[in-house]
């Protein structure tokens, strides 16, 4: 009775996996096929806004798939998976040769550009060909350096390898600067902010959405950046209300969909062509 009853109850949950498991190993192929099809990777860019003239100071890189069958795949669904088997690498090199040869096509509108900034992985940074590989790939394209900036979170500074910080001190030394994303979650450690030098720090999108209910901790974290030196980028800023809290601290640097969603690279060359502002509102 029990064994017939057990054989029951798993046989229930496997069917409840089988499309959650398909869909993932969906994912995989498509993977392996878009580090061999570049075609497939797509670059969307998010404008980033300098609060002191209300243009466009910088744009974040953010990849996208897209498959026949499967249709455009966010980040969020394939960075885990391409994490775990081991295909960051390779698509990490696949937008950076994107955004190069952006630059490198438009160097007169995107000459309105600090930077752009792509973000990379922790087995970019512990390979110790990464540096080699990218810094190659930006002088083929013959970019200046400095008009790409890095983005990682300080997950990936936790078991910081020789290859850390061989890669680091190579693209510093190139004047590529470093952002530490997504700030104010997960463990946020004060060491990481104080020991590495980040020019940027960039504000979790939760901080900012939660700034309504809980505005001392933005005030807290802005305060404390300030104290450090450290500019500040604030994420995710969607209405109104959070964009008065962030200018309110001093925050000079705002991203979110109050400005723009993420967009194909000919929208972003449009408002640079133009030199718009981008939201008529503000
Ligand atoms: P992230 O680096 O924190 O990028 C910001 C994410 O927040 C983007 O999601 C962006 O579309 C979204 N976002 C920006 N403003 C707003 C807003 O006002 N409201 C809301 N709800 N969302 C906003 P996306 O493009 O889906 O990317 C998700 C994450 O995937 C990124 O978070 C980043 O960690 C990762 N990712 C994206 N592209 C790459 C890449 O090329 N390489 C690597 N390693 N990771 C990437
Ligand atoms: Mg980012
Ligand atoms: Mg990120
Ligand atoms: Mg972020």
């Amino acid at each position: 009775k029990i064994k017939e009853r057990r054989r029951v109850s798993v046989i229930i949950f496997n069917q409840k996996l089988i499309p959650l498991r398909q869909r993932k190993l969906d994912i995989l192929s498509v993977l392996r096929k878009a580090v061999r099809d570049e075609s497939m990777v797509k670059v969307h860019y998010q404008p980033i806004i300098d609060m002191q003239d209300h243009h466009i100071i910088a744009a974040e890189a953010l990849m996208r798939i897209e498959d026949e069958r499967l249709g455009m795949i966010s980040p969020g669904e394939f960075i885990p998976a391409a994490e775990m088997a081991g295909l960051i690498s390779p698509l990490t090199e696949i937008i950076i040769r994107k955004v190069c040869t952006l630059l490198k096509t438009h160097e007169q509108q995107t000459s309105h550009l600090s930077h752009i900034s792509i973000n990379i992985s922790a087995d970019d940074l512990n390979s110790s060909e990464f540096a080699h590989r990218i810094l190659d790939v930006i002088e083929q394209t013959r970019v200046d350096a400095r008009k790409l900036s890095f983005e990682v979170t300080e997950s990936v500074l936790l078991s910081p390898s020789d290859s850390v910080q061989k890669n680091w001190n190579a693209f510093s030394e190139r004047g590529i600067h470093f952002l530490l994303d997504d700030f104010g979650t997960g463990y946020s450690n004060l060491e990481t902010l104080v020991s590495k030098p980040f020019d940027f720090v960039k504000l979790d999108r939760s901080v900012v959405s939660n700034a309504t209910n809980n505005y001392e901790l933005l005030v807290l974290i802005a305060g404390m950046l300030k104290y450090l030196g450290k500019s500040m980028v604030a994420e995710g800023v969607e209405t109104e209300e959070q964009l008065q809290m962030v200018k309110g601290q001093g925050i000079q640097f705002v991203q979110g969909y109050y400005f723009s969603k993420p967009v194909p690279e000919a929208q972003l060359l449009a408002w640079l062509s133009g030199n718009l502002r981008i939201n008529p509102k503000v």
